[in-house]
């Protein structure tokens, strides 16, 4: 896609510090760098992100993910690793390529809070959304 930085860092027209590459998949360095070691593991093809994706080409995708956030946990000396894709901008999407962050997680030491508010949990209402939202094995 012409306008896309991704795929500009895809075809070498834009430099990244790359990590991993293979027919299927780049991965390189956020240049934020939120925790040491932020790497974006993105799909050579351009989708506007993983809602777009069929399962053939997000398995190339996610096929990848297990050994890149090792290769970072072990390289960086890191204790545990984050992962997040969002999804269209009301879930912080910037730049609409699919992409994976990888976050190298350093214990308390990175900076870095990710936390989910907890609600005390209703169970009618759970099964009745679970009703709601149950799907056919695909
Ligand atoms: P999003 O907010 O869409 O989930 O994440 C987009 C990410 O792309 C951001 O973390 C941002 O720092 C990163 N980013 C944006 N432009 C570039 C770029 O030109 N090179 C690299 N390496 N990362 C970028
Ligand atoms: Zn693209």
């Amino acid at each position: 896609m012409s306008d896309c930085i991704f795929c500009s860092i895809v075809a070498g027209d834009i430099p990244s510090s790359i990590v991993y590459e293979d027919e299927d998949v780049l991965a390189f360095l956020d240049i934020t760098q939120v925790t040491k070691g932020h790497t974006l593991v993105v799909p050579k093809k351009h989708f506007r992100n993983l809602l777009e994706m069929d399962e053939v080409a997000s398995a190339a995708l996610f096929a990848k993910i297990p050994v890149i956030a090792q290769h970072l946990k072990e390289q960086l000396g890191a204790s545990g690793v984050n992962l997040i894709s969002n999804m269209e901008a009301s879930a912080g999407q910037t730049v609409f390529h699919t992409h994976v962050h990888l976050l190298p997680r350093f214990d308390d030491k990175d900076g870095l809070h990710i936390s989910f508010d907890a609600n005390e949990p209703d169970f009618p209402v759970l099964a009745q959304l679970a009703d709601q939202l149950r799907m056919e094995t695909k």
